[in-house]
């Protein structure tokens, strides 16, 4: 007889993002000449940079050749793309990560549910709340939850990020091990400056906490007091892993590529009290559990960097950020309540009349054929609030917030 993981039972069967789809397409069923617009899920419309898919077919063709056809690829990436990821995401800030601290993966969301293999079952985690819901749910197939009561699991620490505290999450009131930060956030779309950031790696370092930062925005951050990278901050590299992704930065949903900072500098405990480098464990874990990126995408992520590709994306972001302005402005100026949009692709909007999150999801979803993100869906402290993504093509964009000014709420 074999038995099932339990901890994956506990988790619920329907998905923020299906329990959405099955409301729409219900909604599609009932009518079919209905013309809804998603603002909802966070997939990019834009297709790839012109160098990408060049870069791409280049290395297509290179593998239909026998002699430079390539078959498994280095554990941590290939060469080519980690001196460009140096290069580029970090020597360009001054921020000092080696090569051998980079490993390349086919995404954020991989690597960020896949890190909790490496780390104890014992571990209290800490997660800002709303928050990206793999954090979550990833915490308690690893054991580490604890059970649901309500909506929030007994052992996480949830960290209320609100209005009234400007989405600038408190220091964790409770001795926690590992806390999750997502700067730009998701779902909210706000930042932190280099002040309050600091104040999470002085914490962290005093207390031995570990930080696992996701970085998946960093491309669309526009003010210059917003870090790129957690290893702007001194001591970071003590206590911080990073988490990379090209799924926004340059289109990649489809393709699959990201990649993760564990710094050598990085260590936790055993039991015992051994310290242990964190690099070293997950070198190992990946050699064993993940044979690496595919050529071609690792060669179309290096495209990024390039000087047209760097051109390229920074045209996409621009058309994504400019949508995220045509949102933003468009709601305030009906008196709506928004954040973020500024340095994210996502806008953080305030339900009106005291709407409940889902309520006004089903308001505007069959009032205004829009389709959003329920902010409740991320969270208790996303009550009350929809999130609207930037993601979508300018005209459906433009075209949806016209009907949201033109509404009698
Ligand atoms: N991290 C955050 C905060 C995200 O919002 C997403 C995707 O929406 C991911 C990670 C996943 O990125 P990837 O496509 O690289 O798996």
């Amino acid at each position: 007889m074999a038995f099932v993981n339990e901890n994956f039972l506990k988790l619920a069967g329907n998905y923020l993002f299906a329990e959405i789809a099955a409301k729409v397409a219900a909604y599609k069923a009932n009518h079919p000449t209905a013309n809804v617009i998603s603002l909802g899920i966070g997939d990019v419309t834009r297709p790839l940079a012109p160098a990408v898919v060049e870069a791409m077919k280049k290395a297509t063709a290179e593998m239909a050749v026998e002699e430079t056809m390539r078959g498994y690829a280095p554990d941590r990436g290939y060469p080519f793309l980690l001196e460009a990821i140096v290069k580029n995401d970090f020597e360009a800030r001054g921020i000092d990560v080696t090569q051998d601290e980079i490993f390349v993966s086919d995404g954020a969301k991989s690597d960020t549910g896949n890190f909790g293999d490496i780390l104890s079952a014992d571990n209290l985690v800490a997660v800002t709340d709303p928050v990206y819901p793999v954090y979550v749910d990833t915490n308690v197939m690893g054991g580490r939850a604890g059970d649901l009561k309500g909506d929030t699991w007994s052992n996480i620490q949830y960290l209320p990020c609100t209005a009234q505290n400007g989405f600038t999450p408190a220091l964790p009131a409770k001795q926690v091990d590992v806390v999750y930060l997502c700067y730009p956030n998701n779902p909210t779309g706000t930042t932190l400056s280099k002040a309050e950031l600091k104040k999470w790696v002085d914490y962290a370092l005093q207390n031995n906490v570990l930080i696992l930062f996701d970085a998946a925005y960093e491309a669309f951050i526009h003010e210059s007091d917003v870090p790129h990278s957690i290893y702007e901050i001194e001591g970071a590299k003590q206590v911080a892993v990073e988490f990379r992704s090209f799924s926004k930065t340059a289109g990649f949903t489809g393709v699959r590529c990201g990649y993760n900072v564990v710094p050598k500098a990085l260590k936790v405990k055993t039991k015992l009290g051994q310290q242990v480098a964190l690099n070293d464990v997950w070198k190992r874990r990946q050699a064993t559990k993940f044979n690496g990126t595919a050529y071609v995408v690792q060669r179309a992520a290096e495209a990024v960097y390039s000087p047209e590709g760097k051109r390229q994306i920074q045209e996409t972001i621009a058309y994504y950020m400019e949508n995220a302005r045509v949102i933003k402005s468009g709601l305030e100026a009906i008196g709506m309540t928004t954040y973020g949009g500024v340095n994210a692709p996502y806008i953080w909007v305030q339900t009106p009349n005291r709407h409940t999150s889902w309520e006004f999801f089903d308001r505007l979803l069959n009032e205004l054929q829009i389709v959003t993100t329920p902010g409740a869906g991320f969270g208790a402290s996303g009550e009350g609030f929809v999130r609207l993504t930037a993601f979508g093509k300018k005209s459906a964009t433009v075209e949806a917030v016209e009907r949201i000014k033109s509404w009698k709420l």
